[in-house]
């Protein structure tokens, strides 16, 4: 018993010391994979980087780019297309309206009922759904009687609280936020899909067209008197709201920005204008510049998407990317250092798995053991079991991706401030510039937008930024379009 106690003694002893030795070489094992971890970090954390004088440089190219697009069609990424919108809401709009907004991943439709000069917004109802997946990437004919057919339902269920003249067909306003070549108010033709959507038939094709087929197969009485972007639609909502708004920015599933400029400094443009100004729908996401700090993944997220070479600007920037970028860096810490274990998590391999929502909520955790980052990593990647330090990663990873972003879009801003004269204080005048602002990412990621504001305001210095408002435009595609087909309205020139 007592030789036995000993023999004993000694395996444990041995196998305590084997132990002791594992732990040790495992430790030393982890430190070069977690130095490796932090390395890979820190080197896209360089890359990312964006002093302020390169986003100033960037801001610069957005303008020349912009001159260069107004100049000529197809003298720029920057296609500034020319919205036909040359009179935005006034406040004296009235009667019934409706709109309809397909942008990305959820599509809205929404009435209004306008009271008319110093009434304003008198009721106003919507209802959303998404866009079935396969829908985004099947027929035209699909795509357009499934809208169709959801305007058709939301149409049915009018109240009487919604009076629309006796003999009148009722009106939409058509927001389409997809890169457009109008030719028309109520006319454009489809340049190419973006954000996911890839429906060959429709490019090329009269998109307004197209939806009145549909709506014509379904017996929908119903007409677009106005076919704009969802930034065409927030400036005009903003407008309506505010006088002193001039410019729209969305970020949301994708980005773009609108302005007002003047008919006169638009060399492309030779037809009238009712009020002197033109908007134009910069599709700023398209912009691209040598100045932009591009990495690795970037490169790859757009070589293997839908629209290689398009939209760089955008896929830095709006939420379709954000978290695919944070997935691809993932994706190799655990390749080349077994973070998450010896084995790669299948899940981390799925393109566009993590999703910005999931890594601003990673972003925003505030609890000292980062447990948001933890359930999400569970729920969405399947990885279980992540140390603190694992976790401090992500978030810092989430954090660099949110930041180039954000200055990214102030720089953005910047150029477009600039381009419209903005961008300085002018002797005694006191003209504030409102930026009417919209989309989920805006909305919901707060650390993302603060960081635009405060980027910003470095960008123009205190004084400037006093003069400029970042307003939240909620909704306003949906409502601007309402209005916009008010003002557009096709019994108006019957009035005149
Ligand atoms: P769309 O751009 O498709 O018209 P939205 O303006 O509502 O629609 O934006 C939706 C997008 O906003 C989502 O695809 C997502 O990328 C982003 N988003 C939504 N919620 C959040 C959130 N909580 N945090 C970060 N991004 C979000
Ligand atoms: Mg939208």
């Amino acid at each position: 018993m007592g030789k036995a106690t000993v023999v004993v003694g000694c395996a444990v002893a041995v196998a305590v010391g084997l132990a002791a030795a594992v732990v040790v070489r495992r430790r030393m094992k982890k430190e070069g994979k977690w130095g490796k971890a932090m390395g890979i970090l820190k080197e896209f954390e360089e890359k990312c980087a964006i002093p302020v004088a390169k986003l100033k440089q960037v801001a610069d190219a957005m303008t020349v780019e912009m001159h260069a697009g107004l100049a000529s069609e197809g003298g720029s990424k920057l296609k500034m297309i020319i919205s036909y919108v040359d009179c935005l809401p006034t406040g004296d709009e009235e009667g019934v309206y409706y709109a309809l907004d397909l942008g990305g991943t959820n599509f809205r439709v929404l009435r209004v009922q306008l009271g008319g000069k110093g009434v304003g917004l008198v009721n106003q109802e919507f209802t959303e759904a998404s866009i079935p997946p396969n829908l985004m990437t099947g027929t035209s004919d699909a795509l357009f009687e499934y809208i169709a057919a959801e305007l058709a339902k939301f149409v049915a269920q009018e109240g009487p609280e919604y009076k629309l003249p006796p003999g009148r067909q009722r009106e939409l306003g058509f927001t389409f936020s997809f890169p457009v070549m109008q030719t028309s108010i109520t006319s454009g033709t489809l340049l190419r899909w973006t954000k996911g959507f890839s429906i060959d038939d429709v490019v090329g094709q009269d998109v307004v067209a197209q939806l009145s087929k549909a709506m014509q197969k379904l017996g929908l009485d119903m007409c677009v008197s106005a076919l704009v972007n969802d930034t065409v639609g927030t400036l005009a909502g903003g407008r309506y709201n505010n006088n002193d708004v001039v410019a729209a920015v969305i970020l949301g599933t994708g980005s773009n920005a609108a302005y007002v400029e003047r008919a006169q400094a638009i060399p492309k443009w030779h037809g009238p204008s009712k009020s002197g100004d033109m908007v134009i729908n910069m599709e700023w996401g398209n912009f691209r510049s040598s100045h932009l700090p591009l990495t690795d993944y970037d490169h790859a997220m757009d070589a293997e998407g839908l629209n290689p070479g398009d939209q760089i600007y955008e896929k830095m920037i709006s939420g379709m990317y954000l978290g695919e970028i944070i997935r691809r860096v993932l994706l190799r810490m655990a390749e080349e250092t077994a973070i998450f274990g010896d084995t790669v998590p299948p899940k981390l391999k799925e393109p566009f798995v993590l999703r910005t929502p999931d890594t601003s909520a990673m972003h925003h955790d505030a609890s000292s053991d980062l447990k948001v980052v933890d359930n999400k990593l569970k729920e969405v990647l399947e990885i279980s079991n992540t140390s603190l330090r694992v976790r401090k990663i992500i978030v810092e990873l989430c954090n660099i991706v949110a930041t180039r972003g954000a200055c990214l879009a102030a720089a953005g801003i910047l150029g477009v401030l600039k381009k419209m004269g903005r961008d300085t204080l002018k002797d005694g005048d006191q003209q504030k510039t409102v930026i009417a602002m919209d989309g989920g990412l805006y909305e919901h990621y707060t650390e993302f937008s603060k960081c635009l504001e405060n980027t910003l305001e470095e960008l123009l210095g205190e004084d400037v930024f006093k003069s400029i408002v970042i307003e939240h435009a909620n909704d306003g595609s949906g409502i601007g379009a309402a209005l916009l087909a008010a003002s557009h309205s096709k019994y108006l020139e019957d009035q005149s």
